[in-house]
C-alpha cells in the first residue's frame, strides 16, 4: 500500500545509503498499512554503474519493512560498498488484495526470470484475469497470484513486440496503461533503459519530489513551460490546457528524483513535489523528468505544478 522510488543522477550514493533511503521511505509509508515489502536495485558489482544496470535484483519479504531489512543483510551476493553514480531503486510495502502475503506475491513484480522489467503497484487491476489469459496464450509463465503480475508481464510484451528498436521507456508504459482496467499508481524499472525510471496513476496516489542545487523557477523550465506564470512564492504553474507534455531540465548535471504515494515520505529530502495527475506518464532519462499525459479530457484540467511544500 506504499510506494517509494528513488532515483539518483549524478550524485554518487553507495549500495547501502541507497538501500536506506528506500527503507526509509517505506518506513514512512508504514502507517498506511502493509503485510509484506520489497526492493528491486541494481544487480552488479561492478565499477560502472551502467553495467551494474544490467541486472537486477529483487529482495522481498513478507511482515514488516524491519523483516525486509534484515533479510537485504543476509544477502551474501550483494556488496552493499558498491558506489553508484547513477541508479534506480523502487521498493513497495504491500496491502494484499489478490493472492496470500508472501515473498513471491508481493512487490516489485518481474516480467521474467532474468528481471528485464520490474514494477511496484498500488491498487487494483479489474482486467487482470483477461490479461493475464492472453498474455499465458502467448507464453508467459507465472509465479504469482497477483494482478499486478500481469503488469511486469505486459510491459514485456510490448516490448519484445515494439516496431522499432529504439521505443522509448514512457511509450511502452503508455501502451500498457491502455489496457489495464481498475485503479493503479505504478513505476517501473528495466535492464533495458539503465538510469531511467517511468512511474503513472489512475485512481491511485502518486507525487514526485525533485532535488538539485539550482533553484526551480520558471525561467528553467524551456519552450514547453512558457506559458506558465509564477506565484508569489516563485513556483512555476504548468499550463493547464494546451499543452500535454513538459520538461523539467537538469542544467546542472546532479538531480535526485522520489517517487512516493504521500509526501510525508519525500519530505525529509525536498520540499519541491509534483503530485501526478490521473494518466499522467512520468519519465526520468538522461537526468530530465517530462510528463506527459496520456488522455485529454474536456474541459477539466487541474495544473501540474511545481510545488513547494511548507
Ligand atoms: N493488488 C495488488 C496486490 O494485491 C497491489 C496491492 C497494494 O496496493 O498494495 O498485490
Amino acid at each position: 500500500c506504499g510506494i517509494f522510488a528513488y532515483l539518483n543522477y549524478h550524485v554518487p550514493r553507495t549500495r547501502r545509503e541507497i538501500l536506506e533511503i528506500l527503507l526509509k521511505g517505506l518506513k514512512r509509508l508504514e502507517y498506511r498499512g502493509y503485510d509484506s515489502a520489497g526492493v528491486g536495485i541494481d544487480g552488479g558489482n561492478g565499477k560502472d554503474w551502467e553495467s551494474n544496470a544490467k541486472s537486477i535484483q529483487l529482495i522481498k519479504q513478507r511482515g514488516k519493512v524491519k523483516a525486509l531489512d534484515e533479510e537485504i543483510h543476509k544477502q551474501q551476493d550483494i556488496d552493499l560498498d558498491v558506489e553508484f553514480d547513477v541508479h534506480v531503486g523502487i521498493a513497495h510495502t504491500r496491502w494484499a488484495t489478490h493472492g496470500v502475503p508472501s515473498p513471491v506475491n508481493s512487490h516489485p513484480h518481474r516480467s521474467d526470470k532474468t528481471n528485464e522489467f520490474i514494477v511496484i503497484h498500488n491498487g487494483i487491476i479489474t482486467n487482470y484475469k483477461d490479461l493475464r489469459k492472453f498474455l499465458e496464450s502467448k507464453g508467459y509463465e507465472f509465479e504469482s497470484e497477483t494482478d499486478t503480475e500481469t503488469i511486469a508481464k505486459l510491459v514485456k510484451y510490448m516490448y519484445d513486440n515494439r516496431e522499432n528498436d529504439d521505443i522509448n521507456f514512457a511509450t511502452l508504459v503508455e501502451r500498457v496503461t491502455q489496457q489495464l482496467e481498475g485503479a493503479f499508481a505504478l513505476v517501473f524499472k528495466s535492464v533495458h533503459y539503465p538510469g531511467e525510471a517511468v512511474g503513472t496513476r489512475r485512481g491511485s496516489p502518486l507525487l514526485m519530489g525533485v532535488r538539485c542545487d539550482h533553484k526551480l523557477s520558471a525561467d528553467h523550465i524551456p519552450v514547453l513551460y512558457r506559458s506558465t506564470a509564477k506565484d508569489k512564492k516563485g513556483c512555476a504553474t504548468l499550463p493547464r490546457t494546451d499543452q500535454d507534455t513538459c520538461l523539467f531540465p537538469v542544467d546542472e548535471k546532479a538531480v535526485e528524483y522520489y517517487f512516493a504515494s504521500d509526501a510525508s515520505a519525500v519530505i525529509e529530502h525536498t520540499n519541491r513535489v509534483i503530485f501526478l495527475e490521473d494518466d499522467d506518464v512520468a519519465a526520468v532519462k538522461e537526468g530530465r523528468l517530462s510528463i506527459h499525459r496520456i488522455k485529454r479530457r474536456a474541459g477539466d484540467y487541474p495544473a501540474r505544478a511545481i510545488q513547494t511544500l511548507q
